[in-house]
């Protein structure tokens, strides 16, 4: 994406403990008030028509901003706790004195953090300025930026910058209990370790890092969350001395050191809903040390056609309003077309009873430590079942899981149907024309997704089956960002699992390899194993 000259675009917060300005003969007396009244002070780092600068300021917008230009700016070490930032009198203002002030931190490891973004800043506003002078269009120097709508990214951040969001995922006893268990049971690789928390939300999962021993965690948030993060690690003081909260994409902000581990939970519907995977790899990339692990390692999405007669006419039935020819003297007809392929176009988002899938599901393997984040913008996935029933068709029916691949434990989190239920429940994509199907007839067909700037993605799906001398072949277009949302009751779990502890115990997924864990997973699936997994 392209931002015209002249746009601000978003910056690198940090709350600092006090500032206090040097007595200067020019600076104005509603700075100083303002330093000294304010109960918390922010320096926000940003670009303003491609000129760095920093501000200082409370939290109110009626308060006055102290602004220093970046490239007429210096920054010293006072203390560990303490620098200095000075500015010279800039070539624009040219009755502005030097000026400087100085920035008070209650962590080491803050100020080497907001030490580091100054220089990070600093050059970005020097490659701006150079573009700029060529009278080229500035361009946005976020990777975020670049490939997300403005639009999309707002609502996004504005959604998980509330509580009761992030209480949602935290609630989620399956997913946060896993995560717990794999942190914990792997103490090992967080024991004394650099610990970059990508996407920390409300700070729990660094919080976990912190009780399994983790030396400092950065927990980078781009939300407004991240003042709530703050809040929540200065209330468990066991943990907050060695937790910093870095507000901002982890695509623009700098971090002191490089992570021995990176922990996150980026996955959405279908895994790659919400594209957080590339923000993930695209932290590995900027913050994993050489030999670094990552919390979780591997995805994987799993996909069999299913059949569910109900599901299909429930969809099909949804546009029948428009097949009125007398609705208020209006006929309606020349839209049922449309609103037909508009039904189609959500994927159906519940928990569905295994029973209803037709043949042992594939997988596709994504492997976060390897990928490359251009591969997640387009991914094609070949298909080939094999159907156990005669039946017809209704679509393909997908969910995921994650490997923790632990130095002492290896933790599945699965999303599997007849699985405890979580917050992801499972996905299925239903084609408007079924397709007929006998036992030991080949289905194949093609799942193509193409991310689009919503942070989401555009899914093509095909399935064929050959019938005699006929090939049936039923195609669909649907639009992962517009899940129907099935269930009408919100799923409950139960009290077994609303104990993390208790899934110590109870869940021990080990790693298999793709074939084993296929067969495993199938024999999971079937209905006399299912009260089994039911208990967990
Ligand atoms: N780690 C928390 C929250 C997970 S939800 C937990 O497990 O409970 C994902 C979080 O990542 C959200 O709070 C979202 O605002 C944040 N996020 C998504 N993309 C990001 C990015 N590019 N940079 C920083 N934070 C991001």
């Amino acid at each position: 994406m392209e931002i015209q000259a002249g746009e601000k675009k978003e910056g690198q917060e940090f709350t600092v403990a006090s500032i206090s300005e040097l007595s200067s003969s020019s600076s104005s007396s509603a700075d100083s008030a303002l330093v000294s009244g304010s109960p918390r002070v922010l320096a926000r780092f940003g670009l303003d028509s491609g000129v760095a600068e920093l501000r200082f300021g409370g939290e109110s917008e009626q308060d006055k901003w102290i602004v220093f230009d970046l490239r007429t700016s210096q920054l010293f070490r006072l203390s560990p706790v303490q620098l200095l930032c000075v500015s010279e009198a800039s070539e624009t203002n040219k009755e502005t004195c030097s000026r400087g002030v100085t920035i008070q931190f209650t962590k080491e490891k803050e100020s080497s953090a907001f030490y580091c973004a100054f220089e990070h800043w600093r050059k970005q506003g020097v490659a701006q300025g150079a573009h700029l002078q060529n009278g080229a269009l500035q361009t946005s120097n976020s990777k975020f930026d670049d490939k997300i709508e403005a639009s999309s990214a707002k609502m996004y951040f504005h959604y998980y910058g509330q509580l009761l969001h992030q209480q949602n995922m935290l609630q989620d006893y399956v997913r946060t209990g896993t995560y717990y268990a794999a942190v914990i049971e792997n103490r090992s690789d967080f024991n004394g370790r650099v610990v970059v928390d990508v996407g920390a939300g409300s700070g729990i999962l660094s919080l976990f890092a912190a009780q399994a021993g983790a030396k400092h965690v950065y927990a980078v948030e781009a939300s407004e969350m991240a003042e709530y993060a703050r809040k929540l690690i200065a209330g468990n003081p066991l943990y907050a001395e060695r937790i910093t909260v870095i507000k901002g994409k982890v695509e623009d902000v700098e971090l002191p050191e490089k992570a021995d581990i990176l922990i996150s939970e980026p996955m959405g519907t279908l895994l790659v809903n919400e594209r957080m995977l590339e923000s993930y790899v695209i932290a590995r990339d900027r913050f994993l040390g050489p030999n670094g692990k990552m919390f979780p390692t591997v995805g994987r999405i799993h996909m069999a056609p299913f059949t569910d007669e109900y599901l299909y006419l429930e969809i099909a039935n949804k546009a029948v309003f428009w097949q009125q020819e007398n609705y208020f003297g209006v006929n309606l007809r020349s839209l049922h077309g449309s609103a037909f392929q508009g039904y189609f176009s959500q994927p159906v988002v519940e928990a569905f009873d295994p029973r209803s899938l037709v043949a042992p599901a594939i997988s596709h393997v994504i492997n976060f430590a390897s990928i490359k984040e251009e591969d997640l913008y387009e991914i094609d996935i070949p298909l080939k079942f094999v159907s156990s029933v005669s039946t017809r068709i209704h679509g393909l029916a997908c969910w995921f899981d994650v490997l923790f691949n632990g130095s002492t434990v290896q933790r599945w989190l699965t999303t599997a149907p007849g699985a405890p239920t979580t917050h992801w429940y499972q996905l299925r994509c239903v084609l408007s024309q079924p397709l007929y199907v006998m036992p030991g007839q080949e289905i194949t067909g093609r799942l193509h997704l193409v991310a689009h700037k919503a942070q989401s993605y555009t899914i093509y799906l095909t399935l064929s089956a050959q019938v005699g001398d006929m090939l049936q072949s039923s195609t669909g277009k649907l639009d992962l960002k517009e899940p129907y949302y099935r269930m009408s009751q919100p799923q409950t779990y139960s009290s077994s699992q609303d104990q993390p502890n208790q899934l110590l115990q109870t869940q021990d997924a080990q790693m298999q390899s793709r074939d084993d864990d296929d067969a495993i997973l199938m024999q999971q699936l079937s209905p006399n194993s299912n009260a089994d997994l039911q208990s967990l």
